[in-house]
């Protein structure tokens, strides 16, 4: 009845969540077997200390969709989601926690918002179960910077429950905490974006591994990725733009220091005109000299790599 929508990726990564991997499973095999999805479950086990393997090994023996990709060390909840998208191989992207804070659910929904037209559907946990002042608020504040920022308005980057069409994300790559900005990328790949509200339950085995640093991480990632999509093709541009408005600031300085001493009688060492244009001046100078750094980079890193500058939707007679 499902065959349309094609095959599911669920992608989870888990670190030190052995007590919850059998609970998960089953919750997701009652969605899954419901609505005769044709499905995968891409377990990445992020380096956990615990059972987590053991557990992951003996759920693959029993259930041959369960699929397993055992990383050497913890590296990181946004790598171990990159290698699930890197790993899957089906149309309809899911990636969820592994800790039963989110709630499969909430996935046929999901399913059914994509199909109304989308490429991704964010998850909005609006009742969310964790800490208010450490998490909640911090995550408000974040998402609200993100939103106007990215220029994509979503309540909760942060939900690990979405759904993608693997081919709005198959080509991203995740870097730092990044895996919350996908629908960011996918948007400027020309990819529709909506948001639903899920379901959010609290945590009742292991613990979180996040804290409040967690966005003073995310916000300078959103620098990294903006600076990305507006100056990674012509850096000298940002670098040059801000070089050329510092050595306006030193002309202005300057002037303004011959005003003083022909006009109003001060000397030049009486004021701290000097040490402004000299300052503004190198300022200046140094950036056009990066921003000229950042263009050989920008070329290294495309010519080097074969990559383009632009991305085709379709040819014509080509
Ligand atoms: N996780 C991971 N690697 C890490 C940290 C977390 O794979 O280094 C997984 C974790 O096991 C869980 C998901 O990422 O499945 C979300 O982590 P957590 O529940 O700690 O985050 P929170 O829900 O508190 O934001
Ligand atoms: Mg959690």
């Amino acid at each position: 009845m499902n065959e349309n929508i094609g095959k599911l990726s669920i992608i989870i990564p888990v670190y030190n969540e052995a007590d919850n991997l059998e609970i998960l499973h089953n919750s997701i095999l009652v969605v899954m077997s419901a609505n005769k999805y044709e499905y995968e479950i891409i377990f990445i086990n992020d380096g956990s200390k615990d059972d987590t393997l053991s557990v992951l090994t003996r759920m693959a023996a029993t259930d041959t969709n369960i699929k397993v990709v055992n990383f050497r060390r913890n590296y990181g909840q946004t790598a171990a989601m990159s290698a699930g998208i890197d790993y899957a191989t089906g149309d309809i992207i899911i990636p969820m926690d592994g800790d039963n804070q989110n709630d499969p659910n909430d996935i046929p929904k999901l399913i059914y918002t994509l199909n109304q037209g989308y490429d991704v559907v964010s998850g909005w946990r609006k009742n969310r179960q964790d800490k208010t002042l450490s998490r909640i608020l911090p995550s408000k504040i974040a998402n609200w910077v993100i939103s106007h920022i990215g220029g994509v308005k979503l309540h909760d980057y942060g939900c690990s429950l979405k759904a993608y069409r693997y081919d709005v994300i198959k080509n991203v790559k995740l870097y730092g905490e990044m895996h919350r900005f996908i629908p960011i990328y996918a948007s400027w790949q020309g990819g529709k974006v909506t948001e639903m509200v899920v379901n959010h339950h609290a945590r009742k085995f292991g613990k979180t591994k996040y804290g409040i640093n967690r966005t003073f991480k995310v916000i300078l990632d959103l620098l990294v990725i903006k600076y990305l999509e507006k100056y990674l093709g012509n850096p000298i541009h940002f670098f040059g733009g801000f070089g050329l408005v510092s050595i306006l600031f030193s002309i202005l300085a300057f002037l303004f220091m011959l005003y003083l001493k022909y006009f109003d009688g001060r000397s030049f060492i009486e004021t701290p005109m000097p040490l402004l244009v000299i300052l503004f001046f190198l300022v200046g100078i140094l950036s056009l000299f990066i921003g000229l750094l950042a263009e050989i980079q920008t070329r290294t890193y495309f010519e080097s790599q074969g990559k383009r500058s632009y991305a085709v939707r379709n040819t014509l007679n080509i």
